[in-house]
């Protein structure tokens, strides 16, 4: 692809996408050198969507609002995901370097692929470019933002690369006060691992030492809607005889909301929210004055 244009560096170029992506609503943006995907299976690196790929671009925002993680009635975050929003913001950039600049550029799609497996680890991606760290549920927290949606844009344009934070984000200076004084943090108080839940650790120094996360029980509870439910209630109906029960089956809220929720939130959220809803990494920007 031709190069239109020479005359901005690879610094003013980062800038110019920055400012592209905050304008845009994006909380948090970020850099990443494609070698340094090597956690990531063969298959799903960033040359494996873009051969020749120099920059791996993270940003992070659309997080829910104030107002939902007041709500008593968390079933609706379900049925509204925001991360679209910033898919959105990273195919505007995609559309800016190929369009401005003539490079390559893919958005990452937010769904999975074979295996149901991610084309590219977001997470991975936010940790190299400094976006954030892993949280005990495995979602990435940035360190003023807590919880943000993310959307990967690999391009053959090459860019100044940012570093991983120097210091996990989790856990939290009030997480660890809280274990000293109880044995749990915030999220491992409402998803314990020993009761039902997926979630435990030892903490020692400050950091997460033996840390454990039931993805399996998690992904479970999580997907009551959505595809896999879809996928689940189809399959049963088909094999229903009686036809009056097929169709209460069919018109039944729970497949009412499973279509809801495929039609209205472009992914499935990743999370119930409960261990998020608790965590205090960004507990000032959920709270309202009034
Ligand atoms: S998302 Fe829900 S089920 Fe999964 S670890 Fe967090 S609280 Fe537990
Ligand atoms: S509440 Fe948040 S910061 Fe604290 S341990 Fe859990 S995920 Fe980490």
């Amino acid at each position: 692809m031709k190069n239109r244009d020479n005359s901005a560096s690879g610094p003013d170029k980062k800038l110019s996408l920055e400012k592209t992506a905050r304008k845009a609503g994006a909380l948090v943006f970020g850099v990443a050198d494609p070698d340094q995907f090597t956690a990531a299976p063969v298959g799903r690196r960033p040359r494996d969507l873009l051969p020749g790929a120099k920059s791996v671009i993270v940003i992070g925002g659309a997080k829910p609002r104030a107002g939902d993680w007041a709500s008593p009635k968390f079933e609706h975050m379900e049925l509204s995901s925001t991360n679209d929003r910033i898919t959105a913001i990273a195919m505007k950039l995609s559309h800016t370097i190929e369009r401005e600049f003539g490079y390559y550029a893919v958005t990452t799609p937010p769904g999975v692929d074979e295996g149901q497996q991610p084309f590219l680890s977001m997470s991975l991606a936010a940790e190299l470019a400094g976006c954030g760290t892993r949280s005990l549920a495995g979602t990435i927290l940035s360190p003023d933002h807590g919880f943000v949606y993310l959307a990967v844009v690999i391009t053959t344009l090459p860019l100044p690369f940012d570093k991983p934070l120097d210091k996990p984000v989790c856990p939290a200076k009030p997480c660890i006060d809280m274990y000293e004084e109880t044995g749990r943090t915030p999220c491992t108080a409402v998803c314990d691992a020993s009761s039902g839940g997926c979630l435990s650790g030892k903490i020692e120094n400050g950091q997460w030492q033996d840390r454990y996360y039931d993805a399996a029980r998690c992904t479970a509870r999580v997907y009551n809607h959505w595809i896999p439910s879809f996928q689940k209630i189809l399959a049963d109906s088909l094999d229903e005889p009686d036809k009056e029960t097929r169709r209460m089956k069919v018109n039944s809220g729970l497949f009412t909301r499973t279509l809801w929720s495929m039609t209205y939130a472009n992914i499935s959220q990743g999370q119930c929210f409960e261990c998020i809803r608790v965590c205090p990494v960004d507990a000032e920007t959920r709270k309202l004055g009034k």
